[in-house]
C-alpha cells in the first residue's frame, strides 16, 4: 500500500493512515468458505485485532463483521446495530443455544458490496459467547440483532448469505460483482 507516502499531502490523509482498516474479502473469494477455529486465549493480539475489526466495520458503515471476512479464521464477530456506533457487541466463540420463529428480511454484506437480497432467518436466537474480558455471557436477541448474529455466525461456518439464494440468482450476483470490480480497476 502507498498509504505511508500520503503523509506529505494533508491532514485528512494522515488521519486515513491512522485507521487500522483491514482488507475485506469479496464474494466469491474462496477464503470466505473457510471454517473458523475457536479462540483459545484472549491475549493482547486478539484484543488488538478486535479493535481493528471494529474500526474496519465502522469505517465501512457495516453493522456486523466476522473475522472470516478479513481473512482471519478465528471465531470472532463484531456487531453494532446502533444508529450512532455507540453499542459495540463482541462475540468470541459464539454458540447458538436456541432459535425460534421465522422472519424474512433484506440483507446486505460488506463482502458482497451493494447487493441486497431477501433471506429467511430465525426470528429470535439465544447465543452464548465470550466478551473481550473472556467472560461468558448469554444474549437473547430479536429483530435486526438476531438477524445480524445469524448472518455473522454463518460467516464463521464459511457461509455467505447469497448462498441461501438460487444458483441462478447467485450467478447473476457474481457477474454483477465482477463487472463492478472491472470498472473500478479501470
Ligand atoms: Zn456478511
Amino acid at each position: 500500500m502507498l498509504l505511508g507516502a500520503c503523509k506529505i499531502l494533508d491532514e485528512n490523509v494522515i488521519e486515513v493512515t491512522e485507521l487500522a482498516k483491514l482488507n475485506i474479502l469479496e464474494y466469491p473469494d474462496e477464503r470466505l468458505h473457510t471454517i473458523a477455529e475457536p479462540v483459545d486465549q484472549i491475549d493482547e493480539s486478539i484484543r488488538d485485532f478486535v479493535k481493528d475489526m471494529a474500526e474496519t466495520m465502522y469505517d465501512s458503515k457495516g453493522i456486523g463483521l466476522a473475522a472470516t471476512q478479513v481473512d482471519v479464521h478465528k471465531r470472532i464477530i463484531t456487531i453494532d446495530i446502533s444508529e450512532d456506533q455507540s453499542d459495540l457487541l463482541i462475540l468470541i466463540n459464539p454458540l447458538l443455544l436456541s432459535r425460534d420463529g421465522e422472519v424474512v428480511s433484506q440483507e446486505g454484506c460488506l463482502s458482497v458490496p451493494s447487493i441486497y437480497e431477501t433471506v429467511a432467518r430465525a426470528e429470535t436466537v439465544c447465543v452464548e459467547a465470550m466478551d473481550l474480558e473472556g467472560e461468558k455471557r448469554t444474549i437473547d436477541a430479536d429483530g435486526l440483532l438476531a438477524i445480524c448474529i445469524q448472518h455473522e455466525m454463518d460467516h464463521l461456518e464459511g457461509k455467505v448469505f447469497v448462498e441461501y439464494l438460487s444458483q441462478l440468482k447467485r450467478q447473476r450476483i457474481i457477474k454483477k460483482l465482477e463487472k463492478k470490480r472491472k470498472l473500478s480497476d479501470g
